[in-house]
């Protein structure tokens, strides 16, 4: 089984870093679903799947409905993400 999920080729939209594939994060071998919540690990964005499972800015009411442990990880990993690559525009290769 793989860890991880291939998508179409897209940018993240607060970054610009190329974006293909997601993981989850809690749950192995789920794929993400169109209005599914990601982080950019490159970044930390708080993003969204579009229809197409492409990237989008996550609304601040998305976050919002959350119930509070999906909050937190959502918190624990983006702070993970930011102390691994505090600079991402330092290192972009695209
Ligand atoms: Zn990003």
């Amino acid at each position: 089984m793989t860890d991880h999920t291939h998508l179409p080729e897209d940018r993240c939209p607060a970054c610009l870093h190329k974006l293909s594939c997601a993981t989850a994060a809690l749950l192995e071998g789920i794929a993400p679903s169109p209005g599914d919540l990601t982080l950019c690990l490159y970044c930390g964005a708080f993003l969204a799947f579009t229809d197409e499972l492409r990237h989008r800015k996550a609304d601040p009411a998305e976050l919002d409905e959350l119930d509070g442990f999906t909050r937190r990880e959502f918190e624990r990993a983006r702070r993970q993400i930011m102390a691994r690559h505090p600079d991402p525009k330092a290192w972009r290769t695209n």
